[in-house]
């Protein structure tokens, strides 16, 4: 029972230290969003899981329908036979898949194991090696997800060789060209379109590359949503080298931006869409979506596993209005933050605003950040961000940072009220201003 649950000396010796987390405090209980640790004290959760419980902790009809599936099949045994819960589910699915073309489904356990599955398809169908993947992307902890990651080497550290094949292009993210907020969008879209047409003809050329991997909003890397212009740029240029075009919906995906998925505000089809997270608010369960004619091309057998939790998932957001409190929570959010850089003391502070729906990141002008002097980073670790988030996690908010950059984000439930995000600001407010002072 959690009375008896050892104490924290107990997991800070035997759990990995491999893990790192936000908070050393133990979480008993959970519900929408409010998290509490042992000891009777609740915070306000704006991390979600990072982008997982979409719906808030223990949603209760998703709790009952886990509860009532143990009682009837737990074990589906996928690659002996279909099951009730898979085919309900991918009936579900294809009412909300964001492209017509999207019909053939593959459910795995994890984001990650969804992009090792998207990798292993992207080469399968194509009969290419090569895949490119985009600076400060996060796509996982496997080592095909890995090998694609390009937001932090400490996700690799001490795992070399990688999967090999892996070229990186330019993400339109400013600080990838070492510029400034504010930057000129069409101008990144431009010149990141030809780095990667360069890339295809200096180093990977396209009859040996099957993909490009891309989270249409940088996750890990800064929070950072794709110009709809580059996405467009990159299905273009896929299509004229042969290339295959991944979506990595696994963080962006199920609402977090104001729509189902964050590929429908520039309308691009992908050809392999990856989801996870959100899909089943917390449960384990990832897909990769794609045209029947490309998934043909696989040999039965080359993908092998495994759901009645994301049904409920997919309704609750029809039954509970959830994009709509997101596009209007998100207008609530923008504006305090807005008014923060505006504010003559704390603005000078903020760098950016930015992000999409509740997927939204405050980057940080501390004194050690200095984009065109990397001896000052060097010799001063970017603490802005931590010291915030460490504030505010004493004050009762839960709120991550984010990969190199001065950045932390806020990840609120999708149905969280107005109430509790005045709160979440509040107390981010203030936790800036103490900070600075
Ligand atoms: N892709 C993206 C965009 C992610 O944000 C994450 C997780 N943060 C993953 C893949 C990996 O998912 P998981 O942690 O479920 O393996």
């Amino acid at each position: 029972s959690i009375a008896t649950a050892p104490p924290i000396e107990f997991a800070q010796r035997h759990v990995s230290k491999g893990l790192a987390r936000l908070s050393e405090d133990v979480i008993e209980r959970a519900e929408g969003s409010w998290v509490t640790f042992r000891g009777g004290r609740t915070v306000l959760d704006f991390t979600c899981g990072i982008g997982v419980t979409n719906l808030g902790h223990c949603h209760p009809k998703v709790s009952k329908a886990a509860a009532e599936q143990c009682l009837n099949l737990v074990h589906g045994q996928c690659g002996i036979a279909y099951h009730e819960p898979y085919l309900r589910l991918i009936e579900r699915l294809l009412t909300i898949v964001p492209h017509a073309s999207l019909d053939s489904f593959f459910f795995a356990n994890s984001g990650s194991e969804a992009v090792e599955a998207a990798l292993k398809m992207a080469r399968g169908i194509t009969r290419k090696q090569n895949i490119v993947a985009m600076q400060g992307a996060f796509h996982g902890r496997t080592f095909g997800a890995m090998a694609v990651t390009k937001s932090k080497t400490v996700y690799a550290d001490g795992s070399s060789p990688l999967m090999p094949g892996v070229v990186t292009s330019p993400f339109p993210y400013w600080h990838h060209f070492n510029s400034a907020p504010g930057a000129d969008d069409a101008e990144l879209v431009r010149a990141s379109l030809y780095q990667l047409e360069l890339l295809l003809l200096q180093q990977s050329a396209p009859s040996d590359t099957a993909a490009v991997i891309v989270e249409p909003v940088l996750g890990e890397g800064g929070y950072v949503p794709a110009p709809p212009a580059f996405l467009q740029g990159l299905r273009d240029i896929c299509d004229k080298n042969g290339l295959l075009l991944i979506i990595d919906e696994v963080q962006s995906g199920f609402g977090r931006t104001g729509r189902m998925f964050n590929i429908q505000y520039s309308g691009v089809r992908p050809d392999l869409l990856i989801m996870a997270k959100g899909l089943a608010n917390g449960f384990p369960l990832s897909a990769v979506v794609s045209p029947k004619d490309l998934t043909d091309k696989l040999k039965p057998g080359t993908m092998v596993r495994l759901p009645s939790t994301p049904i409920e998932v997919a309704d609750a957001f029809q039954e509970e209005r959830i994009l709509e409190n997101v596009n209007a929570r998100s207008a609530e959010l923008f504006e305090a933050l807005w008014a923060l850089k505006a504010d003559p003391t704390v603005g000078p502070h903020i760098l950016d605003v930015r992000g999409q729906g509740l997927m939204v990141a405050v980057e940080f002008a501390s004194p050690a950040h200095s984009q065109f002097d990397p001896a000052v980073q060097k010799k001063t670790p970017p603490s802005m961000s931590m010291r915030v988030s460490k504030r505010c996690l004493e004050k009762g908010l839960l709120l991550l940072t984010t990969s190199i950059y001065e950045t932390v984000r806020f990840i609120p439930a999708l149905n969280i009220s107005p109430e509790d995000l005045g709160k979440g600001i509040g107390i981010f407010k203030e936790a800036v201003e103490e900070v600075i002072h």
